[in-house]
């Protein structure tokens, strides 16, 4: 039987570990060194708007598995939001992610076909299509390009997007039809009672401490505990032995305006590099509210990580990933003692349902096939 499980972090894949295990009959515990539980899923009730406040920017929740919507919604009910954003270039306001009715704004087009005409008269076949630049220009062309990727993808990594990998850019779909369904999945949307209460069920019977730095007794967690199970930076975990692995950060400036509706919209992107922020987020669009006589919006502002500036993208360019797998090898030393797990640990850009996914694969080379009779993974 495996014994006692120190947890580092109470995000999703924290407290997905936490869950099963504590389902399975092993004891756990888990230590945060935020005052709150939730990693930057976290929201919080918005006392008077009476909206729930994505802390640390938007979070949908959208999957294409009918095992991980069912298991979310074992915790929480969904209340149906779908993202549809919208992108403000200049005075102009654009349906995204691009589809044809944002290709008959710009191009004048109407129907499929057309749209597939215009695009294959822009497209630039024989760009080197590893970065994001050279992805949209053979795939979008330039116009495109720069209404929508060059001013927002530079602003939001600090660098060029011929310098960007173009793994970034593939997530974003180019639709021939209206469809505006920023997602493809299946299902998606926010927790009626937001995240708050998602991890509230997660962690029910779990003993959480906040406000603990793990990293700053670290041996003594780890003489204390045979398996931990590290949610944190990987660099950190490591002392930043080969120099840190940069995360790309977000600096959130909130407001709350004497207006029913400010946008119109749940997300806004400001695709033009001359404004600082990149999206303006108006959280009362998330839980579908009737309007009352003020909202809460907050500007996203890309920024260094460093305090105040939570760790949120990991920046994959060669450097980064080169010294990842330097890391990786040290992780090999610790002999199964840590496993490394989620978007930090891992230094991998992770959905929230991938997130859960690999917490549940994780546990299951753990603690082997029969997890799945002890716990409901079996969904
Ligand atoms: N992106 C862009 N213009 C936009 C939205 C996104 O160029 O209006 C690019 C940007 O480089 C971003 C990537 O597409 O990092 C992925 O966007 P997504 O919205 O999926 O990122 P998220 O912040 O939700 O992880």
């Amino acid at each position: 039987m495996l014994g006692p499980v120190l947890i580092v972090g109470s995000g999703l894949f924290g407290a997905v570990c936490a869950r099963e295990l504590t389902d399975a009959g092993i004891r756990c515990r888990v230590v945060e060194r935020r005052n709150h539980v939730g990693g930057n899923c976290h929201t919080r009730p918005h006392p008077d708007i009476g909206c729930h406040e994505h802390v640390y920017g938007p979070h949908i929740f959208h999957t294409d598995a009918p095992a991980l919507w069912r298991y979310v919604n074992r915790f929480v009910t969904f209340n149906g939001f779908v993202n549809r954003p919208r992108v403000r270039h200049g005075d102009r306001v654009f349906s995204f992610p691009i589809n044809l009715l944002t290709l008959h704004q710009l191009f004048g087009v109407s129907t499929p076909a057309e749209a597939e005409e215009a695009l294959r008269l822009r497209r630039r076949p024989g760009e080197d299509e590893s970065s994001v630049e050279g992805w949209c220009l053979a795939h979008i062309g330039e116009e495109l390009y720069e209404t929508f990727v060059l001013g927002y993808t530079w602003k939001q990594w600090n660098r060029h997007p011929r310098e960007l990998p173009a793994d970034i850019i593939r997530r974003l779909p180019v639709r021939l039809d209206f469809d505006d369904n920023y997602y493809t999945d299946r299902w998606q949307g926010v927790p009626t009672e937001g995240y708050s209460r998602l991890f509230e069920r997660l962690l029910e019977g779990v003993p959480v401490d906040l406000g603990i730095d793990f990293l700053a007794d670290r041996e003594y967690w780890l003489k204390r505990y045979p398996l931990v199970i590290y949610t944190g930076a990987l660099d950190a975990f490591f002392c930043n032995e080969f120099g840190p692995l940069e995360y790309r950060s977000l600096r959130f400036e909130r407001e709350v305006l004497p207006l029913a509706d400010f946008q119109g919209n749940a997300i806004v992107n400001y695709t033009k590099r001359e404004v600082p922020w990149t999206r303006i987020v108006e959280h009362r669009h998330f839980d579908r509210k009737p309007v009352c006589g003020r909202t809460l919006v907050t500007r996203e502002y890309p920024a260094e990580q460093g305090p105040g500036c939570e760790p949120c993208y990991p920046v994959l360019t060669p450097d980064n990933l080169a010294r990842l797998g330097r890391y990786r090898a040290l992780e090999a030393e610790l002999e199964g003692r840590v496993l490394f797990g989620g978007r930090l640990a891992e230094y991998r850009y992770y959905d929230m349902d991938d997130t859960i996914d690999a917490a549940l694969g994780a546990l299951r080379g753990l603690l082997g096939p029969d997890l799945e009779e002890k716990t409901c993974m079996h969904t």
